[in-house]
């Protein structure tokens, strides 16, 4: 069971209250508003602008600058925002609202399906993903991109773009595996569907692209024994129909082997980053001609860890998760001994995981250095990486890689925007994009964890408070 986990593992403020909007759900039409006095980061990479305003009507950035840029028009609701930044809505690229955050929702790291049937936690999954929307909102995080799992997944896109009190979602629907992998799938509906041959590659292609998926994902897994052959020639087919039908590719290849060849069969994201080598000149080569966007995750291995050593260790504050979720990820401390496994092998995996770390912020740190795009993704769904708040942790992991606080602030806007196909409306705090921003009370450009200091978030340009959005 352990080893299992592992081998998965590896691959694998209170302030102006009188300013808010009444009292239940923020107003959907919210009136004119300035925001005056913030240090602006734009999300960008620009130079940081002191005293600025940004003005918002009908849910969108009217203008945002210094002052004088930025008149305010008569009869505009003013709201002072001085001594704190404002910050263009964090995006989490990599998501799965078929996942949990704990175990129940991944039996094939640690099946407790005897306790928590798989199919009833998929139910209660597809029922209540507000909590999980919520959460992202509390914490900042107003897009992402739910890069993998059932079917009604997509339908959650359009239910998150009319409500301001969660992010704006993309989704890619089921994931086109070279594997098959029954176990964490329904018998009647998969989240992975293995992908066998060419014939089979085109229909997945299509029937995503008919749904209006964001994207196809590959899961590129190498088996032991595999043929590689007959694997490169189901990726290429999987590729060459994407692009046909004008879709984007990300593929989930954590294999320096199975990295560079997923770039040459046309990958256009490239998830979890390279966790098993260095990175190679010929792999950053292939990765500038291709133009991707690397998003690394280098958090999420350390979840599998905390659930191998029976040991939740949250890296961020959990009050924007819901109780029962921090229960479920707390219980983790009392799940009983794995049998069969010394101290010495957990030991020996604490020694792994920790260079596996190493070696992720590593390439990381090379990929940024070559000029790659590289944007934040935190994989949140899995095994204690919790929905919304793990964007902290992996924000300060990037940072720890040797990113600057700015360049991790860029990742996690602007770029991972980009990824999630809305670019042109998200990401920046410009004229013109939708008014999606986060109000901090420290300097975020000085250190990346001042991000978790979050007094408001605006979506939509409706207002709220990390208490008021907070799940029960
Ligand atoms: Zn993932």
């Amino acid at each position: 069971m352990s080893a299992r986990l592992l081998r998965f593992a590896l691959t694998a403020g209170l302030v102006w209250p009188a300013a808010l909007p009444g009292q239940g759900a923020p107003d959907p039409m919210p009136a004119p508003i300035a925001l005056v006095g913030a240090t602006l980061v734009d999300g960008t990479g620009a130079s940081p602008v002191p005293n600025a305003v940004v003005l918002i009507r009908d849910g969108r950035i009217a203008c945002a600058g210094p002052r004088r840029a930025c008149p305010l028009p008569a009869g505009v609701r003013r709201m002072d925002v001085r001594g704190s930044w404002i910050i263009p809505g964090l995006v989490d690229a990599h998501v799965h609202f078929s996942q949990t955050g704990w175990v129940d929702g991944r039996p094939d790291a640690l099946d407790l399906r005897a306790r928590y049937p798989y199919d009833r936690t998929v139910e209660d999954l597809e029922a209540h993903p507000e909590r999980f929307l919520r959460a992202y909102l509390c914490s900042g995080v107003t897009a992402v991109f739910d890069v993998g799992g059932y079917a009604w997944t997509w339908a959650l896109r359009a239910r998150a773009e009319r409500d301001t009190l969660a992010p704006h979602v993309a989704a890619a629907g089921p994931l086109l595996s070279t594997v098959s992998h029954p176990i964490i799938n329904l018998g009647d509906e998969q989240q992975i569907l293995y992908v066998p041959d060419d014939s089979a590659a085109r229909v997945a292609v299509r029937s995503h692209v008919a749904h209006g998926t964001d994207a196809i994902k590959i899961w590129y897994i190498v088996g032991m024994g595999s043929d590689t052959s007959a694997l490169q020639a189901v990726v290429r087919a999987i590729a060459a129909e994407t692009h046909r039908l004008h879709a984007r590719l990300i593929v989930h290849a954590t294999g320096l082997w199975e990295a560079k060849d997923a770039l040459r069969a046309g990958a256009d994201v490239l998830v979890h980053g390279v966790a098993d080598r260095p990175v190679d000149r010929e792999f950053l080569d292939l990765a500038l001609q291709r133009r991707v966007i690397y998003v690394p995750t280098l958090t999420v291995y350390d979840g599998y860890r905390q659930v191998l050593v029976r040991h939740f260790e949250p890296h961020y504050p959990l009050a924007c998760v819901d109780s029962a979720t921090v229960a479920r990820a707390r219980s983790t401390d009392s799940l009983p001994a794995p049998t069969g496994v010394s101290a010495d092998f957990v030991e020996r995996q604490r020694g792994l995981a920790a260079r596996g770390l190493a070696l992720g912020e590593a390439n990381l740190a090379a990929v940024f250095r070559a000029g790659i795009t590289v944007a934040m993704g935190t994989d949140a769904g899995n095994p204690l990486t919790l929905h919304g708040p793990s964007v902290y942790w992996e924000m300060q992991v990037m940072q720890e890689a040797g990113l600057s606080p700015m360049d991790v602030l860029v990742a996690a806007t602007r770029n991972g925007a980009v990824v999630t196909g809305r670019g042109g409306d998200l990401g920046t705090v410009e004229a013109g994009k939708l008014a999606d921003l986060v109000v901090l009370g420290a300097d975020p450009t000085a250190d990346v964890r001042n991000v978790e200091d979050v007094r408001y978030v605006l979506r939509d340009g409706a207002l709220t408070t990390p208490r008021r959005a907070a799940p029960r």
